[in-house]
C-alpha cells in the first residue's frame, strides 16, 4: 500500500537530479540550470553517513540539487540565486519531531499560559488578565495548569474559574495533558450534570466530584476530557483553528522544526493540514496517527477501520500523511497507571494494569498487519513493554517478515530482558529524552530505589540494535529540541541545577541523537527516500544553528538558536542570518 503514483513521480524526479553531474570536472560545463539558493562556507552536517559533513548545499524547485565544496557549487551562481554565507556556522537538516501533539501544542499557544504559575496567585493574575484582554472569545481555552499542593485539594475548582468567567465556558488544559480544568458554563455546555456517569467502554474517564453532593468540581480526567472538548471543537471556527495552527508552525519552525509525527489525531485534523496545505500555507510536514485521546482505547469496528482506510487513501503526500495507528499499552509511573512487570514500591501487590489483553493486542494487530497499517504503541511500564513487543512479535511469526516499522513510544522502563528485542524485531525506540527522575518525586519514589537504576536505558536500548526516533511529546514538554539534545547528552535535567547526572552511562551521542532526529524520523515515516538527509533529490529541508553542536560542551547545547529554516526549498524562519 505504499506505493502510491506520488512516488513513481518522486523516483522519475529522483533520478533526473540523480544525473547531474556529482562534481565539477575540470572543463566541465556549466550547467544550464541554476540555484534557487546556495549556501556556503558551512559546517554542514547531512545526516548521510556516507558524506557527513560538506560545506555547501545548491537547492532548486523545492529539492536539493547538489552539496559539496563551496567553490564547486559556486558553478550553480546565477543572476537569481539567494547566496547565503553561512560563514563557518553548522546547518542540518530539518529536526522531523516523532511525537507531538500538534494541535493540542498549537491550542496551548493561541490561549491562556499557565505554564509559569507556580501559586494560586498567579494562576487568578493571568486568568483576570485574559478576561479583560480577551472580552470576544466565546469559548475560552488554555494550558500548562500544575497539579500540586497550592491547590487546597490537589486540584483546582470551577469556583475559581466562575470568579474570572462567569458567563461564558473556559476549558484549559493540565501540563500533562491528562486533564482540564472547567467552569460552570463549559460543564453545562457539555450537559454534565450530578446524574452523568463517568465515561465507560473504550473512552473511560473520570469526572472529578465533590465528596459529599457528588457534585462535578470542575476537573475531567483522561476520556472524561472529551465530554466538553468536543463541544468545544464544534464551537470554534475554522478559521481560528488554522490560526492556532499558524502559531504552532511558526512556533516548530522558530526551533528547527520542519516535520511531525502526530501521535493523536483524527480525519477532522488531518483536513485542517490539507486546508493549510491547499493555501499554499503549510511550512511544517505532518504524518498524523490515530489516536482518540490518551486512554481512549481503540476498538477496530467497522468504522474505525473504515476512517483508517479512508485517511489512508486522501492524505499521503510529502506534507499531510496518514497511516499510523496509535495505541495506548499503559498509563504513566506518575500515578501508578504504567503497568509494571513488578509491583510499584510504595503501593504493595500494585503493578498497574495494560488497556488491553494480551489476546486484544495480538487480534487488534494482526488485522491491522493484514491491512499494512503502521503501529505506534505507549508503553512506559517494563510490563507494558513486554506486552507489547510479544504481540509484535506475535504478529511477524503468523504473518511473516514485512517492511512494518512498527513503535514504541517512551520506553520509561524496559527489563534487561527485554532491550534487544526491539532490534531484533526492528521496532522503532521512539524516545522524548527527559531529565531526569529525582529521589523524593513521584516517579523515582514509585518504581523505588532498586528500579532506579533500571530507569529510562536509552543507550542499552540503541546499542542492543534499535533504531532510535526522536521527539519531544509537545506540549507535554517543550517541543524546542536542543534542551531535549542536551538531556540526552548529559542526563542532567536543563531546568534544575542538579549536580549529578542520572546514571550516565545511558546518555546517547550527538551522533545517535541527530540520526534520531533526521534520517532515523524520516526512515520512521517511510520517506527516507525523499527526507531525513541532505543528499541530491532530496526535499530542500534545512536549518542553519547559532552554534556548532559539535564544537560546544554538551551542557551548552539548549543555548542553541536556529538562525534559518528551510522547508521544501522555502525559507519560512530567519532570525540573524
Ligand atoms: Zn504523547
Amino acid at each position: 500500500m505504499r506505493w502510491h503514483p506520488m512516488d513513481i513521480l518522486t523516483i522519475l524526479s529522483l533520478a533526473v537530479f540523480c544525473a547531474l553531474p556529482s562534481s565539477a570536472q575540470p572543463g566541465a560545463q556549466t550547467p544550464a540550470a541554476y540555484a534557487d539558493v546556495l549556501f556556503i562556507n558551512g559546517h554542514v552536517y547531512t545526516s548521510n553517513p556516507a558524506q557527513p559533513w560538506v560545506e555547501a548545499v545548491a537547492t532548486r524547485g523545492g529539492r536539493i540539487l547538489e552539496v559539496g565544496i563551496s567553490e564547486v557549487l559556486t558553478k550553480y551562481r546565477g543572476q537569481n540565486t539567494q547566496v547565503i554565507d553561512l560563514a563557518g556556522r553548522m546547518a542540518m537538516p530539518g529536526m522531523i519531531d516523532t511525537h507531538t501533539h500538534f494541535l493540542w501544542g498549537s491550542y496551548g499557544l493561541a490561549g491562556i499560559q499557565l505554564y509559569e504559575a507556580r501559586n494560586v496567585d498567579e494562576v487568578q493574575k493571568i486568568l483576570r488578565e485574559y478576561a479583560t484582554s480577551h472580552p470576544d472569545e466565546k469559548w475560552v481555552y488554555g494550558a500548562g495548569w500544575h497539579y500540586g499542593s497550592f491547590w487546597p485539594t490537589g486540584l483546582p475548582t470551577k469556583e475559581l474559574l466562575d470568579l474570572v468567567f462567569p458567563d461564558r465556558p473556559v476549558a484549559l488544559m493540565s501540563e500533562d495533558g491528562h486533564s482540564i480544568w472547567v467552569n460552570s458554563k463549559a460543564l453545562a455546555a457539555a450537559k454534565i450534570m450530578r446524574n452523568t456517569p463517568d465515561p465507560g467502554g473504550a473512552a473511560r474517564g473520570i469526572i472529578v466530584r465533590d465528596g459529599k453532593t457528588g457534585e462535578a468540581t470542575g476537573v475531567l480526567e483522561e476520556g472524561a476530557k472529551r465530554l466538553v472538548l468536543n463541544v468545544m471543537e464544534s464551537a470554534v471556527s475554522q478559521k481560528e483553528k488554522l490560526r492556532r495552527i499558524h502559531l504552532g508552525m511558526t512556533f516548530a519552525n522558530q526551533h528547527g522544526i520542519t516535520g511531525i509525527v502526530n501521535a493523536t489525531g483524527d480525519i477532522a485534523e488531518m483536513e485542517l493540514y490539507q486546508e493549510l496545505h491547499k493555501r499554499g500555507e503549510l511550512t511544517v510536514r505532518t504524518t498524523t496517527a490515530f489516536a482518540d485521546d490518551v486512554g481512549v482505547r481503540h476498538t477496530l469496528s467497522k468504522q474505525e477501520l473504515a476512517n483508517f482506510e479512508d485517511a489512508r487513501q486522501r492524505f499521503h503526500d510529502d506534507w499531510v500523511r496518514a497511516g499510523i495507528i496509535k495505541f495506548f499499552a499503559d498509563g504513566v509511573i506518575e500515578t501508578h497507571t504504567a503497568a509494571m512487570l513488578a509491583p510499584y514500591a510504595n503501593t504493595p501487590g500494585q503493578k498497574g494494569d495494560t488497556l488491553y489483553t494480551p489476546e486484544e493486542f495480538k487480534r487488534y494487530f494482526l488485522e491491522l498487519d493484514r491491512r499494512g497499517f503502521q503501529v505506534m504503541t505507549h508503553a512506559i511500564g517494563d510490563g507494558a513493554v513486554r506486552t507489547t513487543l510479544d504481540a509484535y512479535e506475535a504478529v511477524e511469526k503468523q504473518h511473516g517478515p514485512r517492511d512494518r516499522r512498527w513503535r514504541i513510544e517512551h520506553l520509561e522502563t524496559v527489563d534487561a530482558a527485554d532491550r534487544p528485542r526491539l532490534g531484533k524485531l526492528g521496532v522503532l525506540a521512539a524516545i522524548q529524552p527527559w531529565c531526569c527522575p529525582q529521589k523524593g518525586e513521584p516517579w523515582a519514589d514509585n518504581i523505588g530505589p532498586e528500579r532506579l537504576s533500571e530507569g529510562i536505558p536509552w543507550q542499552d536500548i540503541v546499542s542492543t540494535g534499535a533504531t532510535l526516533i526522536l521527539g519531544s511529546d509537545w506540549p507535554v514538554e517543550s517541543l524546542d529540541p536542543f534542551p531535549i539534545l542536551q538531556m540526552g547528552a548529559t542526563r542532567k535535567s536543563t531546568f534544575q541545577k542538579s549536580e549529578e547526572a542520572f546514571f550516565p552511562k545511558q546518555a546517547l551521542s550527538l551522533d545517535q541523537m541527530l540520526a534520531g532526529y533526521t534520517r532515523n524520523a524520516a526512515y520512521g515515516e517511510f520517506m527516507e527516500d525523499r527526507l531525513g538527509t541532505l543528499q541530491p533529490g532530496k526535499l530542500a529541508d534545512m536549518i542553519v544553528l547559532s552554534q556548532d553542536l559539535y564544537k560546544v560542551p554538551p551542557d551548552t547545547i539548549t543555548k542553541t538558536k536556529v538562525l534559518l529554516t528551510m522547508v521544501g526549498g522555502k525559507i519560512v524562519w530567519r532570525d540573524g542570518i
